[in-house]
């Protein structure tokens, strides 16, 4: 099977070096990290992947997570409680909905992207504020305003948390994420949550932000502190990751390559993609019954594609998610598109 439903935008989950590094810190330190962090679970490679990821992000502190579920859950319930307020895209993470209602603060939510109405909920509070988006959204592929976010947050003295899963590694020349795409400048970063699962195709997760928030998480976040550390021989996989993401460019300009060719394929076969210029490409069947014919069908001629279907999108939204990588050939992505022109004439 050709696979289009994974996450490993760069390639890099079955990259040499990574693989190299994983192995040798096995067979150094074994695999278990033996106990949580706070107790002997944080090996100096963790260190040294937190010290990487603070050049790599131009932030004060980083934590490390187990994974980006936890680090979700951590970094709302550890920062907010009941009183507060969390604001949230209404197409956010199921991680980032389930942070909110662990953390007991009032959750409220806003019409996907919708800046004026972000700002309608931040001006009919005076509680403390938390304003939660997906840096790109996981189903839909577009990217947050966050110049304008950030701007309504300021004025209104929230706080803003961006979960950056499927930005880092890939948006940006250097592979920063959403905010080198934004050009966002260092005085007004955001707490900022990257995944390792992704595009830089290990295991994990950390949450950059500054020494305050970062102090408060070492204290007050669960899911950091009763949890065992990551095998610290994921974390030193990791770190080799690290590394490709920052100097590998070419995965990043292959990668938009195929983006482009998938889109203008895609458009030349007359189907209706989404507003998206990263990997994920969504062709919305909103039928759910037809989104899963088409998906068996291409499934039957050696295509692996994610077949969405509500509760994860709103109903009448069912899609087929294509996800491309800088792993795919041109013709892998040609024969995708003569597999779909194939099978749509037979759905419709
Ligand atoms: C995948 C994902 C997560 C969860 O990360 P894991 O490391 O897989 O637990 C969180 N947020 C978003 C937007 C994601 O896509």
């Amino acid at each position: 099977m050709l696979s289009f439903c994974s996450n490993d935008y760069l390639g890099l989950a079955t990259h040499l070096n990574i693989k190299k590094a994983f192995i040798d810190t096995a067979n150094a330190e074994g695999v278990g990290s033996g106990a949580a962090h706070l107790l002997s679970g944080h090996s100096r490679t963790h260190q040294q992947l937190e010290e990487a990821l603070v050049e790599f992000t131009g932030q004060r502190r980083v934590l490390l997570f187990s994974s980006g579920y936890q680090a979700n859950l951590g970094v709302i319930d550890g920062l907010m409680s009941r009183g507060d307020k969390v604001i949230q895209d209404k197409l956010n993470h199921a991680s980032l909905l389930d942070g909110g209602r662990l953390s007991e603060a009032t959750q409220v939510r806003y019409p996907h992207a919708d800046m004026s109405a972000l700002e309608r909920r931040l001006v009919q509070t005076d509680s403390r504020c938390l304003v939660v988006s997906d840096g790109v959204f996981s189903m839909d592929g577009d990217i947050v305003p966050l110049p304008e976010l950030l701007a309504l947050s300021k004025k209104h003295h929230a706080g803003v948390l961006i979960d950056d899963a499927h930005g880092l590694g890939v948006l940006g020349a250097k592979g920063k994420g959403c905010l080198e795409h934004w050009q966002i400048e260092s005085d007004s970063l955001p707490i900022v949550m990257g995944t390792f699962g992704k595009a830089f195709g290990t295991a994990g997760a950390f949450v950059a932000a500054d020494e305050v928030v970062i102090e408060t998480l070492i204290q007050q976040s669960r899911t950091f502190v009763y949890t065992t550390a990551q095998p610290a021989a994921i974390a030193a996989a990791t770190l080799a990751s690290l590394e490709l993401v920052e100097t590998e460019h070419w995965r990043r300009e292959k990668l938009q390559a195929l983006i482009q060719q998938f889109r203008l394929g895609a458009k030349e076969l007359g189907l209706t993609l989404m507003d998206s210029m990263t990997a994920i490409q969504p062709l919305v069947l909103a039928d759910v019954e037809q989104a899963v014919r088409v998906g068996k069908a291409l499934e039957g001629k050696g295509f692996l594609v994610g077949v969405i279907r509500p509760p994860t999108v709103p109903e009448g939204a069912a899609r087929l998610r294509v996800t491309l990588s800088a792993a795919h050939t041109e013709q892998d992505v040609s024969q995708l598109l003569d597999a779909l022109e194939a099978v749509l004439c037979i759905a419709q």
